[in-house]
C-alpha cells in the first residue's frame, strides 16, 4: 500500500507492507496526521508556529517549547558542534533573502550585514526549562535542513506502533525504511544524476535494511546566473552557496541525522566532509563538481553504480 500527500513543503510518500488493507490505511493516516502535526510546530512561514514564535521573541525572551520542537533544537545544535558548524540553523536569516522563484539574490552588503546573525552559539536551550532563546536581536531558526528527517523518523515510529512489519517513508529526499519488501528483497534506493534530466536519471543505487538516507544537491533549488549556479545550501560561514560539490548522500539509522549531515557535508566539501563522515562512521557518497565520486570505504560493498561511466 502506498500514499503520498504534500506536507512539509514537498511529496511525502509513505508505503507499508501488510497483509490487511485496513491496518495498513489506518497506520498511514495516524502517519500523516502526525506529520501535519509537526509541520504545524515547526513550519518557518506560518505566524502561529512554534518556530516563529521562537523567532519573533529573538532578544527579547525565552520561549517555553514542545517537546518535539525541543528536540529539534537539540540535534540541530548536536550536528552543528559535530560538523564545525557547517549546519547551523539560524543559517536561515541568509537563505531568505534567496528568492529561488524569481532567480534573484542578496547583494553582497546585504549578506555582510547579515551575516553575524549566523551562528548557532547563539541559540540557548535550557533542558530544565524546556526553552530556547536567541541571544540576538534579528536571528531566526530555519528547520528546513533537519525537519524533514525528523518528520521521518516520527513516520517510522507511528509505523511501528500500529505493528506494520516493513515500510519505506520518504519525505523528499529523506528515506527511511525498515523491513523487507513484498518479494523478500531490501527496499532499494537510487540515488540522482545531479545533471540528469529528471529524478529517474540515477547513478546508483543502495540497498537499505533497516536504515535512512538522505541527498542534498544543488539541483534542488537553484537557478543559474552568468553560469554560476546559485543554489540553497548555504555556508553559514561566508554567506553565500557552497562550492565544489554536485551532491552528497548520508545514510546512517535515523533521518534526523541523515537530513542534517548531507547538508553539512555539502558545506564542508569533499574532504573535510569524508573525514566528519567516517569519524562519525556513516556510509556517504559525494559527487564533486567535476562529476568525481568520493565516498567512505565502507560504502563500497553496499553501492550498486547504474552507469558504466563511474
Ligand atoms: P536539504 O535540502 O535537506 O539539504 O536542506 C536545505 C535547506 O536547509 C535549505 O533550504 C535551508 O532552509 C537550510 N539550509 C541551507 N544551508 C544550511 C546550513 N548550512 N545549515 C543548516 N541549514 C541549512
Ligand atoms: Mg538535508
Amino acid at each position: 500500500d502506498l500514499k503520498s500527500e504534500f506536507l512539509m513543503d514537498t511529496i511525502v510518500t509513505v508505503t507499508v507492507v501488510s497483509d490487511s488493507e485496513k491496518k495498513a490505511d489506518d497506520a498511514i493516516k495516524r502517519t500523516f496526521e502526525e506529520i501535519k502535526d509537526l509541520e504545524g510546530l515547526f513550519n518557518f512561514f506560518s505566524p502561529e508556529s512554534e518556530i516563529s514564535e521562537i523567532n519573533r521573541k529573538a532578544a527579547v525572551a525565552p520561549v517555553k517549547l514542545s517537546v518535539d520542537t525541543f528536540h529539534l533544537l537539540e540535534k540541530a545544535l548536536d550536528v552543528s558542534a559535530k560538523t564545525d558548524g557547517a549546519f547551523d540553523i539560524t543559517v536561515g536569516v541568509v537563505v531568505n533573502l534567496y528568492d529561488f522563484h524569481n532567480k534573484t539574490r542578496p547583494s553582497d552588503s546585504l549578506t555582510k550585514e547579515k551575516l553575524p546573525l549566523v551562528n548557532y552559539r547563539n541559540v540557548i536551550l535550557n533542558k530544565k526549562d524546556q526553552t530556547v532563546f536567541l541571544k540576538k536581536k534579528g536571528m531566526v531558526v530555519d528547520p528546513g535542513g533537519i525537519a524533514k528527517g525528523f518528520a521521518a523518523d516520527r513516520a517510522i515510529e507511528i509505523l511501528k506502533s500500529e505493528g506494520i512489519g516493513a515500510a519505506l517513508v520518504a519525505v523528499a529526499g529523506d528515506i527511511r525504511g525498515y523491513g523487507l519488501k513484498p518479494d523478500g528483497k531490501p527496499w532499494k534506493v537510487g540515488i540522482r544524476d545531479p545533471r540528469g534530466e529528471s529524478i529517474d536519471d540515477i547513478i546508483a543505487t543502495i540497498d537499505l535494511r533497516d536504515m535512512a538516507i538522505s541527498t542534498s544537491g544543488d539541483y534542488e533549488r537553484f537557478f543559474i546566473e552568468n553560469g554560476r549556479r546559485i543554489h540553497h545550501l548555504i555556508d553559514p560561514g561566508t554567506g553565500y552557496p557552497a562550492r565544489g560539490i554536485m551532491s552528497v548522500t548520508v545514510v546512517a539509522p535515523l533521518t534526523v541525522y541523515t537530513d542534517s549531515l548531507a547538508t553539512a557535508l555539502f558545506v564542508s566539501g569533499t574532504e573535510k566532509g569524508l573525514k566528519i563522515a567516517e569519524r562519525l562512521g556513516y556510509d556517504t557518497l559525494m559527487i564533486d563538481e567535476q562529476g568525481k565520486i568520493h565516498m567512505t570505504d565502507s560504502l563500497r560493498e553496499k553501492i550498486e553504480f547504474t552507469k558504466g561511466n563511474i
